[in-house]
């Protein structure tokens, strides 16, 4: 499979559109559609209920987007945040160093007349105000809004270690070059979770949070992975130990998630009087903020360590995709379709008319569609019947794992035809039955 045809199903199917298409678009930019809002919440439902409710341990946020651009200056992204950028001044494109193919040769025109390299922050800025006055950054990851209000949850909830506080949302970063479709783009969404723990125990919730998550994308349907370990010299300077989640997507095997052992450099750079704590992480001194972040123990007053995991949803949605895709051949036909779980489908069940023209075949399809719909357990759609295998490769493509069809026996016997997606077998199932049958299978 090319990206290409997963590309061309997200838009013919009405999953992902490129934003600000009808003025030409604007690179780096998606918009979702129908289907793919429904498939994106799903993946975030999982992970939520997975990472908070399924806990006793970990607490949720959603923080605002806009940050104080102190936030960013401690973090040290305003220092550290850029890629190395190299303009070439014959074909005028810019790219990042690490996109060159060959050694002081332009990617995209071959030339050696370069500039030499300079680094260029990722971060996006906005003014606030009537007056421009003032100056706020769109946050590059979520994880700052989770120890801005460290001390905030801490005061409401009194947790004791180890706890985490988790968040999914949007983030940005001013891409060089944004590419791979939903891989690589300048606006995304990220799902994070911060996990506080006393320094000691670093190693074993480092551990066991690499094998939580890796159990939670084979969950989800995304097998083909592979944890790649970064070398010390790679580490960020935060970091003691991060592994990746890799996922092999069309264009190459990348990262969809990152597990690190941040030790206490978030926490010990956002807290004021970081002399009165014993911190290890190398931070910038901090005359700003205005709280101390730390926890009370027996007496004591120290930093919390946490393991953080991070992983991007615009490419979990892209890998749950690929994982999905199949072309298979049906006789003298070929079949795309998504063998999505069904958790994640963004519809449950079809309900198909055998004929469009007998008025009681229709009565009765809307009747259970009807039904279904005001269960309010999962999204059903109603076809308008006719072209019965024209319905099926459509909600094979989409990934609908169950289409039931009213038939003149149904009108007799009560009994709809289910057909599953990926066997493509069909069974009787009674009409007072479809609605436990559907979601005793939707269960992640
Ligand atoms: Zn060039």
């Amino acid at each position: 499979m090319q990206l290409e045809d997963l590309v061309a199903l997200c838009k013919r199917r009405g999953f992902v559109y490129q934003s600000s298409a009808i003025y030409g678009g604007l690179q780096g930019f998606f918009d979702y559609g129908p289907l793919g809002v429904e498939l994106k919440n799903n993946i975030k439902n999982a992970w939520w209920r997975e990472i908070v409710h399924l806990r006793e341990d970990v607490y949720g946020l959603d923080s605002a987007i806009i940050l104080n651009k102190s936030v960013l200056n401690h973090s040290g992204h305003s220092d550290t945040f850029h890629d190395i950028l190299i303009d070439c001044k014959e074909c005028k494109c810019r790219f990042r160093d690490d996109e060159m193919k060959t050694k002081n040769e332009c990617p995209g025109c071959g030339c050696a007349d370069l500039s030499q390299p300079r680094e260029f922050n990722l971060m996006m800025h906005v003014n606030l105000g009537p007056t421009h006055g003032v100056h706020g950054v769109l946050r590059p990851e979520t994880a700052q809004g989770v120890f801005i209000n460290f001390k905030n949850v801490c005061d409401s909830f009194s947790p004791t270690l180890p706890f985490g506080i988790a968040q999914i949302g949007k983030a940005f970063r001013n891409e060089i070059t944004p590419r791979n479709f939903v891989f690589r783009v300048r606006e995304f969404e990220q799902m994070e979770l911060e996990f506080f723990i006393k320094r000691d125990q670093a190693d074993k919730w480092f551990a066991y949070w690499v094998e939580q998550r890796v159990a939670w994308w084979k969950k989800i349907g995304v097998t083909n992975i592979k944890l790649l370990n970064q070398k010390p010299q790679e580490l960020a300077h935060y970091s003691s130990a991060t592994t990746d989640i890799a996922f092999e997507f069309p264009h190459g095997l990348e990262e969809v998630e990152g597990i690190a052992n941040r030790g206490d450099f978030d926490l010990g750079s956002h807290t004021k009087m970081q002399e009165q704590f014993d911190i290890k992480a190398k931070v910038k001194e901090n005359k700003d903020s205005v709280d101390k972040l730390c926890m009370h123990e027996d007496g004591a007053s120290f930093i919390p360590n946490l393991v953080e995991t991070s992983s991007g949803l615009d490419r979990a949605f892209l890998a749950v995709l690929a994982s999905a895709y199949c072309v298979e051949k049906i006789d003298e036909s070929e079949r795309v379709v998504l063998k999505l779980h069904p958790a994640l489908a963004p519809i449950k069940a079809a309900v198909i008319p055998l004929a469009k023209n007998r008025p009681e075949l229709v009565a009765l399809a809307r009747k259970i569609f009807t039904n279904l719909k005001a269960c309010n357990i999962f999204p059903v759609e109603l076809e308008s019947g006719g072209n019965i295998g024209k319905c099926y490769r459509k909600h094979d493509e989409i990934g609908t794992p169950f289409c039931i069809t009213v038939d003149f026996d149904t009108l007799e016997t009560n009994k709809v035809t289910v057909r599953d997606r990926d066997t493509m077998q069909q069974i009787h199932v009674h009409i007072d039955d479809v609605v436990t049958f559907i979601e005793e299978k939707i269960r992640l």
